[in-house]
């Protein structure tokens, strides 16, 4: 999900799987740091939300309205946050300095991976999806070819990201099946405006389940209420099983048996 914006001159990504060789290193006294960071697409997932707004001590509506813009997940109409570009300064990131990037611990998995890309090949007739790599050599990056040779597993792990992938998993989920559907089934706006409430912004999601029928609707045990309160990311696995049983009709969620499955 990270994307140039140069789509005059499209650089061509070389796949890779996770044992391929790879020789990168990104180092503060490059003449190109930072450029990175300008004139690109950073689309946001669920865990690069939670960690943002957490990092920003922010509530998810105040760092998506601050810090985003919405987008589509291609290949899909599935909303998706983007990092909202400063037009003023060569459509840089809101968060690089002179001095780097002042979230860097907690940037988005899009920043994590690059100069790798990443995706999953969902085959309908193997049980385990594929995950592949591709590296997005850039003539402007000047960290191809620097450091020790590492496998591209290596570089994963260095990175951070599995915990990230960990958290987005069941997004991830959603995303496949959906693709899976077809382009002629469309998902009417109340369902989409659900995915994204659920996905990325917690915070209403959160009192849409304490503050609405939500709880007299369906079975909820008292553990489960009790975690999903303060953490965001038990509360965003408890969103997907709720998303599947109300997308795919997945008896993930129990309904109470003198109730409806409306929540209004
Ligand atoms: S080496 Fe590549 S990733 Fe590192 S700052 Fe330069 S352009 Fe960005
Ligand atoms: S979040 Fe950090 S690493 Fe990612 S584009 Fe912005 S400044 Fe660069």
């Amino acid at each position: 999900m990270y994307a140039p914006k140069d789509n005059a001159n499209p650089v061509i990504p070389v796949r890779l799987d996770s044992q391929s060789p790879m020789c990168f290193s990104c180092e503060r006294d490059l003449s190109c740091f930072t450029s990175c960071c300008h004139n690109i697409n950073i689309f946001l997932t669920p865990a690069d939300v939670i960690r943002l707004k957490h990092r920003l001590d922010l509530s998810s509506e105040e760092f998506l309205a601050i810090y985003t813009i919405p987008a589509i997940i291609e290949g899909t109409e599935l909303p998706i946050p983007m990092l909202k570009p400063l037009e003023e300064d060569n459509f840089a990131c809101p968060f690089v300095r002179k001095e780097g990037c002042i979230v860097y611990e907690d940037r988005p998995l899009n920043c994590r991976y690059y100069p790798l890309g990443s995706g999953i090949f969902h085959n309908r007739d193997e049980s385990e999806d594929e995950r592949f790599y591709a590296l997005i050599k850039e003539p402007t990056c000047l960290g191809h070819d620097l450091g020790e040779e590492k496998t591209v597993q290596d570089w994963v792990e260095g990175q951070g990201i599995e915990v990230y992938d960990e958290i987005n998993s069941g997004w991830v989920e959603l995303i496949l099946r959906r693709k899976s559907l077809g382009p002629f089934v469309e998902l009417p706006e109340k369902t989409l405006q659900m995915f994204f409430m659920v996905c990325y912004n917690l915070d209403s999601f959160r009192r849409f389940i304490f503050n609405s029928r939500f709880l007299s609707v369906y079975i909820v045990d008292t553990e489960t209420q009790e975690k999903i309160r303060d953490d965001d990311v038990a509360l965003l696995s408890f969103g997907m099983s709720w998303l599947k049983s109300t997308f795919f009709g997945e008896e993930k969620m129990t309904l109470r048996k003198e109730t409806t499955s409306s929540v209004e």
